[in-house]
């Protein structure tokens, strides 16, 4: 008998279906990509929620936004106790079974919610949050993201502040979005593992929002995963043509370069924007797709195992508070 080793996808929108009434976690989302029912066929069994604030929210009113999504969190967990629990503590991912209940862990994607003030971040953190994307694709206090990119801007003084102040705490420290300057910025202030939860490789895929070798090896240095995302342009030239085969490309590149205990998931179900998600990764219900797909290119179960959850668990256990 192997040991349990939970799934983990490190990034999905689903929240904002629910804060926009599409249907609940426990009750489903039709037009969705994820909830409770789905999560169990494909083996899920810890989920990072964003809380991602719209583009006309995020020079003002961020905050409020923010919080109506990890209100919306909690009324879920409220709504279907036995069905999901948050992850604040590292002792809380102890409690993850084959067949239990779901695991959520909060994410701010981008510190517009901060509002540039340092103390925001510590209330966040005793709202729950645990995880942190410095930005979105454009400038905040924080950091320039990708789209600002040209202008070489990496962190500003209350973004190093920041970095700092999560590793402290015990947030998570997530790339995805920043701008080539920026991520070299954060892992010249590492103290612990860095990550980019949805972040495909540049190799196979010229796009700003994905890495070079060259900062995926970085972040592995860090202890830090790299979560290939399912977003069909960050995975080819030809988005209408996304399928399975090219996540698993993107994996395979990436255990290449740094290993496969820096390769993990982050799907961005329920934040694919223009495309339908790729061909065999449907919805969170079509991991078993994956699984196959990988163990069909010849990885070892083992190294399956990390891929799907096992890398994802490591960081949470060095990073979240005891
Ligand atoms: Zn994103």
């Amino acid at each position: 008998m192997t040991p349990f080793v939970p799934v983990i996808d490190a990034h999905c929108d689903t929240l904002q279906r629910v804060l926009k009434k599409e249907g609940t976690l426990g009750e489903g989302i039709p037009k969705g990509h994820v909830d409770l029912a789905r999560m169990r066929t494909g083996g899920v069994n810890i989920q990072v929620f964003a809380c991602w604030t719209p583009v006309p929210y995020q020079r003002h009113g961020a905050t409020g936004y923010a919080l109506r999504l990890i209100e919306t969190f909690y009324r879920q967990v409220d709504q279907f106790p036995d069905a999901l629990f948050p992850i604040l503590r590292a002792s809380d991912l102890d409690r993850i079974t084959p067949s239990g209940p779901i695991g959520g862990v909060l994410s701010l994607e981008g510190a517009e919610p901060l509002d540039g003030y340092i103390e925001a971040l510590d209330a966040f953190h005793r709202l729950g949050v645990r995880w942190l994307g410095l930005t979105w694709n454009f400038r905040n206090a924080v950091a320039d993201g990708v789209a600002d990119g040209e202008s070489g801007g990496g962190l500003t003084p209350f973004g190093e502040e920041v970095v700092r102040r999560c590793q402290e705490l015990g947030i998570v420290v997530d790339v995805s979005h920043l701008s080539d300057a920026g991520v070299e910025h954060v892992l010249r202030l590492a103290t612990g593992p860095i990550v980019a939860s949805h972040s495909n490789a540049r190799a196979l895929r010229k796009h700003r929002r994905n890495l070079t070798d060259d900062q995926a090896r970085a972040i592995a240095a860090t202890g830090g995963v790299i979560g290939v995302t399912f977003v069909p342009s960050f995975l080819t030239d030809d988005p209408a043509q996304a399928s399975l085969d090219h996540v698993l490309d993107h994996i395979e590149h990436f255990a290449e370069v740094v290993g496969v205990n820096h390769v993990g998931i982050g799907s961005d179900f329920d934040g694919i924007g223009d495309t339908p998600p790729p061909r065999g990764l449907e919805d969170v219900s079509r991991y078993g797709n994956l699984r196959r797909g990988l163990a069909g290119r010849g990885f070892t179960q083992a190294d399956i195992a990390a891929i799907m959850g096992g890398n994802w668990l490591r960081v949470l256990r060095q990073v979240l508070p005891d």
